[in-house]
């Protein structure tokens, strides 16, 4: 899943980056209301971590900016103010959750995952084909009841066919969802990443379409 993570603070925006990273989200992060603007206008997001008090354009601006534009992507809003009226405000401008800091990152990713179930009108936390099981809350795949050893990328890239469920997925779709800004993305690895699903997960789960991209078909 990619992430536009917009945070001025370097110390924190870094720690989120590394930390989100690690949960298996590919991670854009810029550090003004503006960079944020440009972003959103070029990439596709599946999530929008936000902070209110920024640089050039403040955060609400930002999200009442964003929701202008009817693209709808789930935002969680970071706000330092404690008050009502800040988050009242946050909440009326089209966020879709907030956090108030200082925050724990488990629950900031654990609000992400709820986040997205709820975007895509999912409200069971495990996503199931057949016999194959993953829980993105334990970042854990089963296959018959027996875990299966995948690695982030391949935990990602199964994700997201899971969520799409019967819609095709082209390469450049999985790419984005796979690597953020500055990550080294070889021109196979998708490929890949979908050989090595196979031979753990069974040669019929994910079909090819030459040329176009991969689909998990609604069983
Ligand atoms: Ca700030």
């Amino acid at each position: 899943m990619r992430l536009l993570l917009v945070e001025d603070d370097t110390l924190l925006g870094d720690g989120l980056r590394v930390g989100l990273r690690q949960a298996g989200y590919a991670v854009d992060w810029v550090q003004d209301g503006q960079s944020a603007r440009l972003s959103l206008q070029s990439e596709s997001y599946d999530l929008v971590v936000l902070d209110l008090g920024l640089p050039k354009i403040n955060g609400l601006e930002v999200l009442k900016w964003l929701r202008s534009q009817n693209n709808s992507v789930s935002v969680l809003v970071l706000t330092a103010r404690d008050t009502v009226k800040d988050r009242i405000v946050g909440l009326d401008s089209g966020a879709d959750d907030y956090l108030i800091k200082p925050f724990d990152l488990d629950e900031l990713i654990a609000r992400l995952r709820a986040l997205s179930r709820r975007g895509r009108g999912i409200s069971t936390p495990l996503l199931q084909h057949g016999t194959i099981t993953l829980d993105p809350a334990a970042h854990q795949v089963k296959r018959e009841g027996e875990f299966v050893d995948l690695s982030s990328r391949e935990f990602a890239l199964l994700h997201q066919l899971l969520l799409n469920m019967g819609r095709v997925q082209t390469r450049d779709q999985l790419e984005s969802h796979l690597y953020g800004w500055g990550e080294e993305v070889e021109s196979n690895s998708i490929e890949v990443h979908i050989h090595h699903l196979r031979r753990k997960l069974g040669s019929q789960l994910i079909r090819t379409l030459r040329g176009i991209g991969y689909v998990i078909d609604k069983p």
